[in-house]
């Protein structure tokens, strides 16, 4: 296990700025979730610095228990039919570029919140702005109908965390299965190619290189087109313990690797989260 201090390059001192505070105001006054807040993400004032948020939505209760994450577990919340409307004025205010949402998992949904999903995609294209829209999206339980509505609404890149290695999911993503991920991504890019697909992974949970280089491997098999990279930061002493702080030229050897791998974007660094930066991942194609 690493020790609790953190080496130097983990360290961020970012001031609280007029721009963070009109963007924690929009989120408020719409009473709008970001997973920025939700998730502890450490990224947070350097984003709403530069205007942008991740859009959480379909509660902040999820029905699932990843042993890494922060967002709460148990009796989701209902789900609130004007949040389509209220993400994409908040979208509109905060003159986003580019808008990514994401939600907990609704297992307890029909069709585990996809349509709600479809419908927030809908109402920012609205806007007519062209705003490039991302989702990060559940594994919808594997249902294929409630991801063809999110397909059918046309993001422009359809993000799905594989989180980890597959040797990790029972203690990290016990209630995740790590085909079924491969799956979804492959799924997109067979139904829709011209949407981008994205995942992200975690280091720093005991997983080996040789272990990582596989999942990326698996993630090219099926055609995904960026990964993010970033290394586990536990939220507290009762989720899973850090097992490493992975050194930052770890992380370039991974972005080298990945790229010869054939990703159209590699996002590596102890930092990254799945959506840091992540408007930079457009422009830069
Ligand atoms: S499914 Fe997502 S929101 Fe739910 S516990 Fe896992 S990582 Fe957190």
């Amino acid at each position: 296990m690493a020790s609790q201090r953190r080496p130097e390059w983990l360290r961020r001192d970012i001031q609280v700025s007029r721009t963070s505070n009109e963007v924690y105001n929009i989120i408020d006054e719409l009473s709008l979730n970001t997973v920025c807040k939700e998730a502890n993400c450490p990224n947070r004032m350097e984003c709403f610095n530069r205007s942008t948020a991740t859009f959480m939505i379909l509660g902040r209760v999820c029905t699932r228990n990843c042993t890494f994450c922060n967002v709460s577990k148990g009796e989701p919340e209902a789900v609130d039919t004007e949040e389509p409307r209220k993400v994409a004025a908040a979208v509109s205010k905060l003159k986003l570029k580019h808008a990514v949402i994401t939600s907990v998992t609704r297992d307890d949904l029909q069709d585990g919140g996809a349509g709600h999903f479809a419908e927030v995609v809908k109402e920012i294209q609205k806007l007519g702005q062209a705003i490039t829209v991302e989702v990060l999206i559940p594994d919808f339980d594997g249902d294929e109908a409630a991801l063809d509505k999110v397909i059918a609404s046309k993001p422009d890149i359809i993000n799905h965390n594989i989180e980890t290695v597959p040797g990790l999911y029972s203690k990290v993503r016990p209630m995740a299965i790590y085909e079924r991920s491969l799956e979804l991504l492959k799924a997109v890019k067979d139904k829709d190619s011209t949407i981008l697909t994205k995942s992200g992974i975690m280091l720093g949970l005991g997983e080996s290189e040789a272990a990582v280089i596989n999942v990326m491997k698996d993630l090219r098999s099926v055609g995904c087109d960026i990964i993010t990279i970033g290394q586990y930061l536990a939220p507290s002493i009762h989720h899973h313990p850090v097992i490493e702080y992975v050194h930052p030229d770890i992380f370039e050897k991974y972005k080298g690797i990945g790229l010869d791998l054939g990703f159209k974007n590699v996002v590596s660094a102890p930092l990254v989260r799945s959506s840091y930066h992540a408007d930079e991942v457009l422009s830069d194609k």
